[in-house]
């Protein structure tokens, strides 16, 4: 099996074992298991992973354009529009991107067989 299986079904919000059945109940919850493989999908736990990676990268990519609009000489409307225009890019970039990671993340937790440690 190849990486590029999980990760094309995660593009898809598909379970990463049989790339067709869907991994979310409703938006960003989880089945409990797929409804076509059958595949558990409880032993995986993804936490708070996606929305640290999904945060991170979109202040790397959004804080430039912030401090440029910040020395820019604009109006103070023109400033003002720019960072609504930005807040609402940056809330539009979170609302794709943080599902396709979650799911990222539970497939690939199920394809490298992660689980927690359990202490004898
Ligand atoms: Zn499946």
């Amino acid at each position: 099996m190849s990486y590029s299986k999980p990760v094309t079904a995660a593009l898809r919000l598909k379970c990463g074992v049989c790339n067709e059945g869907k991994v979310f109940e409703r938006r960003m919850q989880f089945r409990d298991q797929c409804e076509v493989c059958g595949q558990d999908f409880s032993i995986a736990d993804t936490a708070d992973g996606p929305a640290y990676f999904v945060g991170f990268a979109l202040l790397i990519l959004t804080m430039p354009f912030a401090v440029v609009l910040s020395i820019a000489e604009l109006s103070l409307g023109a400033k003002l529009f720019g960072y609504a225009l930005l807040v609402a890019l940056t809330g539009l970039l979170i609302f794709v991107l943080l599902p396709i990671v979650k799911a990222l993340f539970l497939n690939l937790q199920i394809f490298h067989r992660a689980g927690q440690i359990k202490f004898k």
